[in-house]
């Protein structure tokens, strides 16, 4: 029996209204999508590259794959049902599970994504590692499959090559207005941990959004990057935070909370308590947490429009990033580092692109 099983039987879970525990069947199975997708124009609708960077579980679920979290988080009887369904279906035709194999030794040796296949030869060389099945080249931060690569990598990927709105971006010369205070909505909340093979992500249960320009967006994951992909002013900083909202157009909006050396964070702390032990499968945490917690004190913050910072790089991303930094303790700092020394793309052209910035 495989241990997400298990774990959706936990006593723990008993309590929970139904809404919440269909959420952490879909988070076990990697059906609660919680990931960065691009707002995709609505002419666009067979795009599928908003996929991409889905957690490898979802690839092995095909064509039965929920194409949006929409379905995972109503909750209705029929989803809870369709939910069981497909647990069912999926332990049945689950392949063993892999070995305890997989977690490359080597320090920024390129990792294959997914959820830690046994390799069929334990000395694989980066360049082999950096391969999937097919032969083909898996996205990474160097090498092969390095940022100036991921273009070519897939079609769905080209945008990475050609756009001219991408992310991240070195912020300087903002234009210094009274910007909107963002209304953040964020409540404690049910959570699952991921490795999904370039970083660690949290996916939240629903409940938290924010309002800004009129629109609201649902919080639905959280990750990091280190260092951090955004520089201020030339100014890199030790990591970064990406917290991910979709308002219901699809409409892509990243609050970025940058992280620097000094004291212990409690909300990363609560992560890295839950690190899953292996990669690709979204681990249900007992207990919440309150998003708020990881969101610094002076609100202002710079904002302009960009891209994901991943491939398929989709543009059309609103980008809110707080000026103000929040701590973190350089232990909790080199806990993500050995999991990931560096998983940040490079600066992108700003090509003349608005910056705003609070006044
Ligand atoms: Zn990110």
């Amino acid at each position: 029996m495989h241990h997400r099983a298990r774990s959706l039987s936990r006593p723990s879970l008993a309590p929970f209204q139904r809404p919440a525990l269909a959420w952490l069947m879909a988070a076990a199975l990697g059906l609660a999508w919680p990931h960065p997708a691009p707002a995709r124009p609505a002419a666009d609708k067979s795009d599928k590259s908003e996929r991409a960077e889905k957690p490898a579980t979802e690839k092995s679920l095909g064509k039965e794959t929920v194409r949006d979290d929409g379905a995972a988080e109503k909750g209705s009887g029929e989803n809870l049902g369709m939910l069981r369904q497909r647990l069912a279906e999926r332990l049945a035709t689950r392949p063993d599970p892999a070995p305890a194999a997989a977690r490359p030794e080597a320090k920024g040796e390129a990792r294959a994504e997914g959820k830690g296949e046994p390799r069929a030869d334990a000395k694989t060389t980066r360049h082999a590692d950096a391969k999937g099945h097919g032969g083909e080249i898996h996205w990474a931060y160097d090498g092969e499959g390095g940022p100036e690569r991921w273009g070519e990598l897939k079609p769905e990927f080209r945008t990475c090559a050609t756009g001219k709105r991408q992310s991240p971006i070195d912020i300087r010369d903002g234009i210094r207005v009274d910007l909107e205070k963002i209304q953040f909505d964020y409540q404690p909340s049910g959570f699952a941990v991921l490795d999904n093979g370039h970083t660690i992500q949290v996916n939240l249960a629903p409940g938290n959004s924010l309002q800004v320009m009129g629109r609201r967006y649902e919080l639905l994951q959280f990750h990091f990057h280190r260092p951090s992909e955004e520089r201020i002013n030339g100014r890199q900083f030790d990591m970064v935070a990406h917290l991910v909202h979709k308002d219901p157009d699809g409409r892509l909006a990243v609050v970025a909370v940058l992280l620097e050396r000094g004291r212990d964070q409690p909300l990363v702390q609560t992560v890295w308590n839950n690190l899953p032990l292996e990669k690709g499968e979204a681990l249900a945490a007992p207990g919440q947490m309150d998003l708020n917690q990881l969101l610094p004190e002076d609100r202002a913050y710079y904002t302009y429009m960009g891209s994901l910072t991943t491939p398929p790089c989709s543009e059309g991303v609103l980008w809110m990033v707080m000026r103000q930094p929040v701590q973190l303790s350089a232990n909790q700092l080199s806990i993500f580092g050995k999991l990931y020394p560096m998983n940040a793309r490079p600066v992108q052209p700003g090509s003349g692109r608005l910056i705003k910035e609070s006044q």
